[in-house]
């Protein structure tokens, strides 16, 4: 299944949609340069890629991962979908993606290092902080952001803290970034919840959250200091349930001490595929890409779907719950919050000043609601979109009028 090809579906429909002609379209096709090394590091081999979707509207800019899944079909995806959301975020940046096909659960920290530091020596010609500037994603954070900063400044000679975002605070990385992922969909879903569970409590409303990693996590203890009933959640061995509602500070402690949450003792044990059928309000999507197939879609129960993933609802998928009219707050807009708290240290790193926190608290929240705001005016004012195309139709039309001043 090409998720590259799925895009290049969801974009055509925009001609029908929007107006945007077949040419537009087209120059959206294909990304700007794909970088593709086999990195080898202890005498074993890493397929390693980083693609710069476009650079229309600044550097590329999106996050590296390693998964044993990772391949070029994903991460032309991804940084596509970067290029998107940079684009309906408002900020100044194109779209890029990077990935290391290799499982970092199986590696010891030196062997994590050693592949850190080759893929920045294996890509330094294309990255900088006017280039291209990578960021955590998927089983990376501030660790592999340290050493991928420190091998790039070994090279170039000088510092550049600015080629990197998600770093330590000690090397010029923001505290905010760590939960911004969640804090940002957060936001999202209190405005979903305004607009399409208008007359309910949190407390009546019910919650489940595929994926306990640092999305899905915070995303699960911010619903649930706010009383909403979180009463699933998983991580990637399985997942548990109870009904009367999960203390989500306990299971994140228990998780915390290495344990997985489907062996907690106060609920049941359920499977991924249980988790992602049940009868909920909410269901938040935080795990990876194509949770949600033709295969399951008519399974799927909850009326609204939080995507704090990347891709986690295939193009089959989606057309299956547009139709039975499930409500999806997609990707780009949901987990946003990531890359512009990003962009939040980046613009630090590059002037040399350090903002107040709290007004960066602020800075995110206002962007997150008028995000919003954008995207549900105009589902509305079209009434014959999702709100997933409502998004792109916003993202698409400022990358064009930027190529349209360039050319
Ligand atoms: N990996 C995150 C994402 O998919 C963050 C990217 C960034 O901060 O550049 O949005």
């Amino acid at each position: 299944m090409s998720i590259v090809q799925d895009n290049l579906e969801r974009l055509q429909a925009l001609k029908e949609l929007d107006g945007i002609s077949q040419d537009d379209l087209d120059s959206l096709n294909n990304p700007h340069k794909i970088s593709y090394v086999e990195l080898e590091v202890n005498n074993k081999k890493y397929p390693a890629w980083r693609i710069l979707y476009s650079s229309d509207l600044g550097p590329g800019k999106g996050g590296i991962r390693f998964h044993s899944d990772v391949s070029e079909d994903e991460v032309q995806s991804l940084a596509f979908w970067m290029t998107l959301k940079n684009s309906l975020a408002d900020i100044p940046y194109g779209g890029a993606k990077g990935g290391i096909k290799f499982d970092p659960k199986k590696a010891d920290r030196n062997e994590l290092e050693a592949v850190s530091r080759a893929y920045a020596q294996a890509f330094h010609q294309v990255l900088g902080q006017d280039v291209d500037v990578p960021a955590p994603d998927v089983y990376t954070n501030s660790q592999t952001m340290a050493w991928m900063l420190d091998e790039y400044e070994k090279i170039i000679g000088h510092h550049e803290p600015g080629m990197i975002t998600g770093k330590p605070v000690e090397l010029g990385g923001i505290k905010l970034r760590a939960d911004a992922t969640a804090q940002g969909g957060y936001f999202v879903a209190q405005e979903m919840v305004k607009e399409f569970l208008r007359d309910r409590q949190p407390e009546d409303v019910r919650v489940a959250v595929q994926g306990f990693g640092n999305a899905g996590l915070f995303m699960a203890e911010k619903m649930a200091a706010d009383n909403f009933k979180i009463v699933a959640v998983s991580d990637s061995q399985g997942g548990i349930y109870n009904e009367d509602g999960l203390n989500i500070s306990s299971l994140s402690a228990y998780k915390a001490g290495g344990k997985n949450v489907g062996t907690y003792s106060e609920g049941r044990a359920i499977t991924n595929a249980e988790l992602l059928e049940l009868d909920v309000d909410i269901l938040v999507l935080a795990a990876l890409e194509n949770q949600i197939t033709i295969a399951n879609a008519d399974k799927i129960k909850a009326r609204h779907i939080i995507e704090l993933a990347n891709g986690p609802i295939d193009l089959a998928a989606d057309k299956h719950l547009d139709a039975k009219g499930t409500v999806i707050v997609p990707d780009i807009l949901a987990n946003s919050g990531g890359v512009i708290v990003s962009y939040f240290e980046w613009a630090q790193n590059r002037t040399g000043q350090i903002l107040d926190e709290e007004y960066l608290k602020g800075l995110l929240e206002k962007k997150m609601r008028n995000n919003w705001s954008r995207m549900f005016n105009l589902y509305k004012e079209k009434g014959n979109v999702s709100l997933r195309q409502a998004a792109y139709i916003l993202a698409v039309r400022r990358v064009l009028a930027a190529k349209h001043w360039r050319s």
